[in-house]
């Protein structure tokens, strides 16, 4: 079984655009979007889920009133300055607290108690591909490298049972611990990049964190023609450090009127130039 993902150096890049279209075209794949933070492949293969779950997250303090007497004795000890004064009591952010303990062990009523958030979802469903497993993580929740790799490994364990042989995954913007989470043991890394500054500079990093894991990303150009001399800038730097540039792709109005309508380009505008060359691309990965 072979796992390709899909990742840029920041978000706005079409990342999303080409797994959905990547995804149109595979066969005998599981998809998985490993962009806990902000999923939004599952708005174009709309998975009609049949399961789902809890991903316990990070525990955080809570108080019960009926024992506080609101001395604040808590707030004095609190590092991340999480607890406050909010309507003449005591309260507890739960955006700002750490989980540390600390406030449970000092307070002399024990009014504080240390409950897990339940607001991160993982999700299985089928979609018109294929299956797809995808996640939300909760609001202020910090575990989203965790996260990936529960996504992960549910897509692993689906493409077994279904003897599907590829799984492609969406990953997450940037290239941090979720991206990491993301990489790691995958066979293939798409980059999909555009010709900006920022786009070399985060296509430099992106190239510098998969080579970690003795990787080499086939690069991907978007929008190439909105400006040729960083076009050609990127073209420079794949060719000096041998990145295979697999495809340069034209703006195209259809690749955001395609995600609007909820398809992909390939499903949109399936005889077109665009629909063309991103098949070109998906031949280009899997030869
Ligand atoms: S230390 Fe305990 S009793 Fe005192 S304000 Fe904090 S929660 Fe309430
Ligand atoms: S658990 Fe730690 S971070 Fe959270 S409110 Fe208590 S002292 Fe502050």
């Amino acid at each position: 079984m072979q796992q390709i993902t899909v990742i840029s150096g920041k978000g706005g890049t079409g990342k999303t655009t080409f797994t959905a279209a990547f995804s149109s075209l595979a066969r005998n794949a599981v998809f998985a979007d490993c962009d806990v933070d902000a999923a939004n492949l599952y708005l174009v293969l709309r998975p009609g889920n049949y399961r789902e779950e809890v991903f316990p997250g990070a525990q955080k303090a809570v108080i019960d009133y009926d024992k506080c007497t609101n001395c604040g004795i808590c707030q004095d000890v609190c590092r991340f300055d999480a607890i406050g004064w909010k309507k003449g009591r005591i309260e507890i952010s739960e955006f700002a607290c750490d989980g540390c303990e600390l406030c449970m062990h000092v307070c002399p009523f024990g009014a504080i108690t240390m409950e897990q958030s339940r607001d991160s979802k993982w999700f299985i469903g089928n979609t018109r591909f294929g299956p797809m497993v995808h996640a939300k993580l909760g609001i202020a929740e910090d575990l989203s490298g965790k996260l990936v790799t529960v996504v992960r490994e549910e897509a692993k364990k689906l493409a077994e049972k279904e003897s599907r042989q590829q799984i492609i995954i969406d990953g997450p913007p940037g290239i941090g611990c979720p991206v990491i989470a993301s990489v790691t043991g995958t066979d293939k890394v798409v980059a999909i990049t555009e010709p900006s500054q920022s786009g070399l500079h985060d296509l430099k990093r992106v190239t510098q964190m998969v080579g970690h894991f003795d990787l080499v990303p086939y690069v991907v150009i978007n929008k190439f023609d909105i400006n040729m001399s960083m076009t050609r800038e990127i073209e420079n730097y794949c060719h000096h450090y041998g990145l295979p540039v697999i495809g340069e792709v034209p703006f195209d109005r259809s690749m955001v009127e395609a995600m609007v309508e909820q398809k992909s380009v390939i499903e949109y505008v399936p005889s077109s130039k665009i629909s063309k060359l991103l098949t070109n691309i998906w031949i280009s990965i899997n030869d």
